[in-house]
């Protein structure tokens, strides 16, 4: 199978050093020269449970692509899903794309430049880091679950999750997708944005009632959005998923505590705000998101007014 990563980060590398390892033909395309030259000249070094390998595949800028192929994994954040797509769109030809993104409306976002038909979509619990160019870490045996936007089954689903499977990928072609999207969207909502906020972790909101019951809260919401657009999202699903994080990934940082951390952009946008988007369109209660939203917010872009940074300079 020829597979070309849009975005070749954390995941992309990840994923993209797993199926070429599974014996697909794989390319990476990202943006970052840093990382691209380090691919070329020594190898992509990844660390997984199995151990530390080098894996050779080519890492090209997107517009540099030439194609064809059978499928593309889009794994940029949220925010430059527009522009990637935009760069590779003479050369997607009839291949099917994959987001296997964070976060609600990828779907919509995807068919601003493709047929529905040639959509698949999924959510992965796969962890992945970005250690520094060249160079991506993986812990952690987890799923993958993706299906066809307009609900087709596709010999593409079982030819890509043969793929992820031959590379040490548990794959599963879920026609519940939307549910399994929204659910981890929701255990997402709740935990990243309050870690995001208070420096905190999942061992942290588990030993606070308040903190554990506002991630309660913030998951509700975002299930009651999904079960009102008849997405069957089950909130039980989002508690044991938080309990468990809770209990055991005790100091993991979410990727938007890091991001925060950096002065980076998250993506709020795409998990509180477009949660409480969709909800107060269809006029349901969703305070708790919009506030965390808000205050994601003000946390991007109020640099340069903040006390901290004040009293330095
Ligand atoms: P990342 O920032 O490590 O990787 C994104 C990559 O996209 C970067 O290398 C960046 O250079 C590249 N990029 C930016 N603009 C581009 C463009 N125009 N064309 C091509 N590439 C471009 O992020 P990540 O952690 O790999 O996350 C990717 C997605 O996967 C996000 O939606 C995230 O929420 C989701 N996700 C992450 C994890 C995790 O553990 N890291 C787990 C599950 C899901």
């Amino acid at each position: 199978m020829k597979i070309a990563v849009l975005g070749a980060g954390a995941m992309g590398s990840v994923f993209g050093a797993r199926l070429a390892k599974g014996g697909a033909d794989v390319t990476l395309l990202d943006v970052n020269d840093a990382h691209l030259t380090a691919i070329n000249e020594g190898g992509l070094q990844v660390d997984l449970d199995e151990g530390a390998e080098v894996i050779s595949l080519p890492a090209l800028r997107p517009e540099a692509f030439k194609g064809p192929v059978d499928l593309v994994l889009l794994f940029t954040k949220t925010f430059h899903t527009e522009a990637a797509l935009r760069a590779i769109a003479p050369q997607i030809g009839a291949a099917h794309v994959l987001s296997l993104q964070n976060g609600i409306g990828n779907a919509e976002r995807l068919q601003e430049h493709l047929p529905a038909a040639q959509i698949l979509l999924g959510m992965t619990m796969t962890p992945a880091e970005f250690i520094a160019p060249g160079k991506v870490a993986s812990h952690g045996p987890a799923a993958t679950a993706f299906y066809s936007l307009d609900g087709t089954d596709r010999p593409i689903l079982h030819q890509m999750a043969e793929a992820l499977r031959h590379g040490g990928i548990e794959a599963v072609i879920d026609p519940q997708i939307q549910a399994a999207i929204w659910e981890k969207a929701a255990f997402n909502c709740a935990m990243n944005a309050l870690c995001a906020l208070t420096d905190g972790t999942p061992g942290a909101i588990g030993v606070s009632k308040p903190a554990r019951a506002l991630a309660s809260e913030v998951a509700r919401e975002a299930i009651s959005v999904a079960n009102a657009l008849t997405i069957p999202a089950d909130l039980t699903k989002v508690e044991a998923l938080m309990s468990k994080a809770c209990a055991h990934h005790l100091m993991h940082e979410p990727s938007m505590l890091q991001d925060r951390k950096a002065g980076r952009r998250t993506e709020i946008d795409a998990l509180n705000g477009a949660v409480a988007t969709q909800g107060e369109r269809l006029g349901l209660q969703v305070p708790v998101n919009r506030t965390l939203a808000s205050l994601v917010h003000l946390f991007e872009t109020a640099v340069p007014f903040r006390a901290s940074h004040l009293s330095k300079s």
